[in-house]
Formats: structure tokens, C-alpha cells, sequence
């Protein structure tokens, strides 16, 4: 688990863009090295973290040709060379009624001790407003909105507070058309917010680690505007929901036992974490007989390896052939942080991908290195490559965008909505992470316009299949023929979603 947390202390970031040559990139930019200099909340991260994709594009190793296959649509597991995994929410599955309650009152308990906000609002049970919980939805920081949005910035539905607002209000607020410039600049580069100024303005719950921060900054919103007796001309409430993530996930937590939240886990990690099926793990073993496996978590090592202890079992680290905690993803795809040696739970010394090896744990990292180091171990010039992970952003978006890196998308929505031609698949916490209030989250059908919302677009657009879980997967030979999607914003064909596509966009 990664969860982004730098928000905060965006100011001090320090880009710097340095042209190094005047050879000209792929597409007609020149080669420029992009440095942030920076200080994360682990006090690390001194180098590249985050690149232009143009930049990107000229330093990149893999060949252009690669992604030609994408034309034959169809996707079959076999036909890679390296396939890597996400950890939190792809392997490990979370009872996520109980973890999502935990964060919600570990959050909610500070911003009403620390910040000193509304106990009344705050400390309502969250079962009362269960329904209020999406993921993928956009905060407006300083309006005090919530909103769900379309793949061009449109607005599809949005709350002040957690009240919903009319599409008058809506039209009022944002213009007719229903764009706030914010959110159009956001789907077009969904990293531009990441860091930086505009991270300042908006902010996506991209995961069911930062899921519960609506419920909390919309009860925030909510007392504040029956104190005022109107709503505020502007609202500074975000900079405090983000110290209480911080404050709930940093990661020297875990070791310390501090934070709350990973010292529940660690008490009863019964009561949060799932344990892999039998079925997934022979899969697993099965890919690793032929192919690389590799792990790349955004996990520090000490929380990677208790979830994947208590998910995968004991002898976890057999199923991969290398593991890369702390990656911190969509950097990690974008940038050329330096791989580093760990001695026990401490990075240590930075590593070269020529010297990284096969049944190591290492931390931080870059998808080039790992690419080089791939290419090495597989004796292939070019190796064909996929991640599976759940995090559109992190795990699609950035590797799908910036790299050769294919990907499969886990999106638990898909069976908690419930699939067409699948009624039988059962999610034991679609109470949670299903919205009626808010809709699917993959979008419905519009009179007017194509009603996908922006997270049904980008998985169509940037995953080659989606699943509920990998358990669907795992009964199927590695050569089994999925239709995948046409990677089209435009298309209609939902067919990469499988074992069926989400009945909320079934054409009638
Ligand atoms: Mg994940």
C-alpha cells in the first residue's frame, strides 16, 4: 500500500527542468532531465521522481514496436514473458467492511481531537451513511465538493458536503457544461495531479485506503456550514483530512505500532485481511514455472510482508521471483529513483539494475532498471511485460501510459455491482463499496452523451481486461483467448471486462 500523502507539502518540491542535449526525442522534443527535489514524509527521494511523457519517451529503453500485438484483440496471459503483481487489494483481498470502518474512525477520531472539529458530525457511526462511500470520487477542495466525474472533466453528479446538489446547482457552480477547468485539466493528465500546484485544488480517492476521506470531509463541510449559517466562501479543510492520513498510514507506523490503523491489523489481521485461495496461489506457481513473476508493492517491507504472510501464507516469497516494496507508484514508472538495498526493515545502499538479483527484496526503484534487469534474466531483447494491479491510476494508467507495460485491472466494483450473464458471483462487502446514490462506478447509460464514468473509461482505455478478482482467472489455462478491450475513449465494446461487463452499461 502507497497512498499519496505529500499533498501538503507540495511547496516544497523543487522542479527543475534541464535541458542535457540537443538531440531531439521520438516526437520531436528535446531530451530534458526532470528532477523534483523533494522530501517525502519518509525523508527520502532526492532524485528523479516524476517525468514529462515526452521526456519520458526519450530516455525509454523499450522499443516502439511493442505494443503492436494490441491490434489482434486478444489477450492471453501466455503470451508474456514477465508478469508482476500488485500486492494490496490484487493478491491480498481485505475484509473491506471492517477496514474501511477502521480507517473512517481512526480518521474521524483525530480531525475531532487534533483538528477540533465537530464531534456531532464526525463521530456518527459510518453505517449511517454507508451509501455516501465511493472510490474514484474528486474532491473540490476549496468549493467544499465532492464530485463523480465523466472521461472529459463533466461533472456527473457532485455533493456539497455530503448533500447531493441539483444539476442546477451543478450548472451554476461549474457552467453549463458542466466543467470545472480543474477536473478537464485532471483527465487529461491524470498524474499533472500527483504533486504539484494543481494537487492543491483536487484530489481523487483512488483506493480503499483513502475511500472513507469523503465521508469525513463532507461531515466536516456540513458542520461548518450549519455553524456559518451558509455555505463558505472558501473552505481549508482538505490540509487537515490529509494530516489525518498521514497521521493513520506513514509508514514508520506499522514498525512503531503507532497511527492506529496498522496496529489493529496487526492485533487481528483475521478481521482485515483474506486469505488467498488455494486456486490463485497454484496459479500463481503455475506462471512462475514458465514465466518471471515479479511483486511490486507500494508497501513498505514490514507491512508487505505481514499481508503477504497473511493472504499468500508463509512461504510467499517462492511465488515471485523478485519483490519491490515501497515502490512509490505511478512514479515508479515514470521517474529513475534508484532501486536500494534493504537490511532488514532499513534502505540501505542504492543498486544498479545490473546488480539486482533473482530472490531479493528490494525497495523504491524505477521501471527502466527493472526493465533492464528483466530483459537480462530472460535472455530477451525485448521482453513482453504485464502488471496486474487495482489502482487505475497507479497500476493502469501510469504503467499503460508511460511504459510498454501492459496491464490487467482489478476492480472489485465489477462483482459487488453485479456482471451481465453472471448472476451467481457474490462479494461479501458490496454494502460498502456499492453506491445507489452515487451510482456505478464504471458509469451508465446517458441520453446524450457516452455515460461511462471517467474510471469506466480509463480501464477500457488503459487495461487490456478487468476482473473482479483473480480467482476468475485462476481455473483458466495461461493460454486461454480474453477479448480485450479496443483501448478506444470512443468505443463501445465491453468486452475486456470479464467474466461479464457491468450490467450499469449494458446496451439496451
Ligand atoms: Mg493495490
Amino acid at each position: 500500500m502507497h497512498i499519496r500523502l505529500q499533498t501538503r507539502f507540495s511547496r516544497i518540491y523543487r522542479l527543475t527542468y534541464t535541458k542535457v542535449g540537443e538531440e531531439r526525442n521520438r516526437i520531436g522534443g528535446f531530451k530534458y532531465q526532470h528532477e523534483v527535489g523533494c522530501s517525502s514524509l519518509s525523508g527520502t527521494g532526492k532524485i528523479c521522481d516524476h517525468i514529462t511523457r515526452s521526456s519520458l519517451q526519450a530516455v525509454m529503453a523499450e522499443p516502439a514496436l511493442a505494443k503492436n500485438h494490441k491490434e489482434k484483440r486478444v489477450f492471453r496471459f501466455s503470451d508474456y514473458d514477465c508478469i508482476g503483481f500488485d500486492l494490496d487489494n490484487t493478491l491480498c483481498r481485505y475484509k473491506l467492511t471492517q477496514m474501511v470502518k477502521l480507517e473512517y474512525e481512526v480518521l474521524a477520531e483525530y480531525l475531532v481531537t487534533q483538528k477540533g472539529y465537530n464531534a456531532e458530525y464526525l463521530l456518527k457511526p459510518l453505517e449511517t451513511d454507508i451509501d455516501f462511500l465511493q472510490k474514484g470520487l474528486v474532491f473540490d477542495f476549496h468549493k467544499g465538493n465532492i464530485l463523480q466525474l465523466g472521461s472529459d472533466g463533466y461533472i456527473r453528479k457532485g455533493s456539497h458536503g455530503t448533500r447531493f446538489m441539483t444539476d442546477a446547482e451543478i450548472e451554476g457552480i461549474y457552467g453549463p457544461d458542466r466543467k470545472w477547468s480543474v477536473s478537464v485539466a485532471f483527465c487529461q493528465n491524470l498524474l499533472e495531479a500527483w504533486n504539484g500546484p494543481m494537487s492543491e485544488k483536487i484530489r481523487t480517492l483512488s483506493d480503499y485506503f483513502d475511500m472513507p476521506a469523503a465521508l469525513a470531509f463532507g461531515r466536516i463541510v456540513d458542520s461548518l456550514d450549519v455553524k456559518e449559517g451558509n455555505k463558505l466562501e472558501f473552505y481549508n479543510v482538505w490540509p487537515d483530512v490529509l494530516d489525518g492520513l498521514i497521521y493513520m498510514f506513514k509508514r514508520e507506523n506499522f514498525h512503531l505500532d503507532t497511527g492506529g490503523y496498522f496496529s489493529a491489523l496487526k492485533r487481528n489481521p483475521e478481521k482485515f485481511v483474506n486469505k488467498c485461495s488455494n486456486n490463485v496461489i497454484n496459479w500463481l506457481k503455475q506462471i512462475k514455472h514458465s514465466k518471471v513473476v515479479f511483486l511490486l508493492t507500494g508497501s513498505h517491507v514490514d507491512f508487505a510482508s505481514f499481508t503477504a504472510t497473511n493472504s499468500l501464507g508463509a512461504n510467499w516469497r517462492d511465488l515471485f521471483d523478485i519483490v519491490v516494496c515501497y515502490a512509490r507508484k505511478p512514479g515508479f514508472f515514470t521517474g529513475a529513483k534508484p532501486f536500494l538495498k534493504l537490511d532488514g526493515l532499513t534502505e540501505t545502499d542504492p543498486i544498479g539494475s545490473e546488480d539486482l538479483e533473482f530472490g531479493n527484496i528490494y525497495s523504491q526503484g524505477n521501471w527502466q532498471d527493472l526493465y533492464q534487469f528483466l530483459a537480462k534474466k530472460t535472455g530477451l531483447q525485448h521482453p513482453k511485460c504485464l502488471y496486474v494491479g487495482d489502482n487505475l491510476i497507479q497500476d493502469v494508467y501510469a504503467p499503460s501510459e508511460y511504459t510498454k507495460c501492459d496491464t490487467v485491472a482489478v476492480i472489485e466494483e465489477l462483482g459487488a455491482e453485479g456482471m451481465c450473464g453472471d448472476d451467481t458471483y457474490f462479494h461479501s462487502d458490496a454494502s460498502i463499496i456499492v453506491s445507489e446514490c452515487w451510482g456505478s462506478y464504471f458509469g451508465g447509460k446517458e441520453e446524450q452523451r457516452d455515460g461511462s464514468s471517467l474510471w469506466g473509461i480509463i480501464t477500457k482505455k488503459y487495461s487490456k481486461i478487468c476482473v473482479p478478482d483473480l480467482d476468475v482467472l485462476a481455473n483458466l489455462p495461461l493460454t486461454n483467448e480474453f477479448h480485450m478491450f479496443s483501448q478506444r475513449e470512443d468505443d463501445s465494446d465491453l468486452l475486456g471486462y470479464y467474466p461479464g461487463c457491468p450490467k450499469s452499461l449494458k446496451q439496451t
